[in-house]
């Protein structure tokens, strides 16, 4: 680091103490980053072999309006994403407003009225409650008499493989996995542990669909849970695909068999893939993507070095700065409200748009306690891009991810310790 980048901190409000403490933490950190480096350099090349295989040149960037019909950039770039994750197609749509919907076509799609749906890893991401039933809702699965099973992982945050044999009966159609641990503390599961769960549960029954929740979790190892026998991976363009370019989206990619019912069901019947217009976002979209293993790898060092920042403290984090990681969300338990309220300031403090506004607590509708959230996005409520989110209740945790760049990442989690020493709470 050269003295006029460390000049440059501290006219950033970066006192000497803090800025050397991080940057002391962050040179025990460059063998991990080399390996995230290396994971983003073999995922370019997978994205980029895609993009070259379909011949991707600029007219399919044009806009197409109306019914869409004939839209070539829309139809390659879903090419494009199957190439990629390695499946038969993939559905790639603006019209798929976010990661719930996505999820949402996905399984009511591929259900029918008596059949089951089943969770092998335990709850799934909160508002797929809504989706499901589990909490009652209009439109549920549930009203359209789609039943729901799930079992529990075990204490250790591995599979209850016994009670996944005994769960899967004649109803169940579709298994449900979620990658990430979203906002919880269980472990992430690598695709090793996806694909070794797929292949337990399609012993038992060939012909269940398996679907994969991936979100967080594209281009952090170098293969997807598509390469190992899922039936449909699904994900948000305001996380890690989009490459925080896309300004809105979602994704389902898999068999031709299920996507051909996901597109019939986002559509119409008859209709499917065939319309859909795509109003001049397709760019966004493959460069997004084209992006992606890049922004991905810099909000791994981002988490990385917040991990090992906050466990040098003394504070539990989830993962540890050790743990191989699978998605890009770390967990901090800061213990006091006081603490979480002081990161989120600083990571909002660090943002490229709103780093003037304050964040406070509100009570967000859905939620039991209040939630303070930092958020200084290009893109509104992109998580790709640098974001923390902490309920103010035990055991006070926050949760951060993203950072387009690993710069940026870097400069929002040592202002979030500098606000925490201003206010007192942390003596370095
Ligand atoms: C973000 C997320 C979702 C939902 O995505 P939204 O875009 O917020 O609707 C679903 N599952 C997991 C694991 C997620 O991280």
């Amino acid at each position: 680091m050269t003295e006029s980048t460390k000049q440059m901190y501290l006219q950033m409000g970066i006192s000497e103490n803090v800025f050397n403490f991080c940057n002391e933490i962050e040179r025990t950190l460059s063998g991990r980053f080399k390996e995230i480096d290396e994971v983003a350099e073999y995922n370019q090349m997978k994205v980029l072999k895609a993009m070259q295989k379909n011949r991707v040149s600029d007219v399919h960037f044009a806009a197409s309006t109306g019914y869409g019909y004939n839209d070539i950039g829309r139809d390659t770039l879903e090419q494009v994403y199957a190439d990629t994750f390695h499946t038969e197609t993939a559905l790639v749509r603006p019209q798929l407003t976010c990661g719930t919907h996505a999820l949402t076509i996905a399984l009511s799609a591929n259900l029918r009225p008596g059949d089951e749906l089943y969770s092998p890893v335990g709850k799934p991401y909160d508002t797929l409650e809504g989706v499901i039933g589990i909490r009652d809702s209009v439109g549920s699965l549930k009203e359209y008499g789609v039943s729901y099973r799930q079992t529990d992982l075990l204490a250790d945050g591995s599979f209850d493989y016994d009670n996944i044999a005994k769960a899967i009966n004649d109803k169940t159609k579709l298994v449900t996995i979620q990658r990430s641990k979203g906002y919880t503390t269980r472990p992430t599961f690598s695709v090793k542990k996806i694909a070794e769960l797929i292949a337990f549960i399609k012993k038992i029954k060939p012909d269940v669909i398996c679907m994969v929740d991936n979100c967080y979790g594209e281009f952090v190892e170098t293969v997807e849970p598509s390469d190992f026998g899922a039936d449909m991976i699904v994900g948000s363009l305001i996380k890690n695909p989009g490459g925080g370019l896309a300004p809105i989206g979602g994704y389902i990619a898999g068999t031709n068999e299920c996507i051909e019912r996901c597109a019939y069901r986002l559509n119409a019947p008859g209709l499917g893939k065939e319309v859909g217009a795509t109003l001049g976002l397709n760019q966004a979209l493959y460069q997004g993507f084209f992006l992606a293993p890049t922004v991905t790898a810099g909000a791994l060092k981002g988490a990385l070095f917040a991990s090992a920042i906050y466990e040098k403290l003394g504070f539990k984090v989830v993962p540890n700065s050790t743990e191989s990681r699978h998605d890009i969300i770390q967990a901090i338990d800061f213990g006091s409200p006081e603490h979480v309220i002081a990161f989120c300031k600083g990571i909002q403090s660090a943002a490229p748009v709103d780093s003037h506004v304050d964040p406070e607590p509100w009570d967000m509708p859905g939620y039991d306690a209040p939630v303070i959230m930092a958020a200084g996005a290009f893109i509104q409520g992109s998580s790709i891009e640098l974001s923390a989110d902490g309920p103010i209740k035990p055991p006070y945790s926050v949760f951060f991810q993203g950072g387009l760049t690993w710069y940026h990442a870097k400069f929002g989690i040592i202002k979030s310790l500098q606000k925490m020493t201003e206010a007192g709470l942390i003596k370095l």
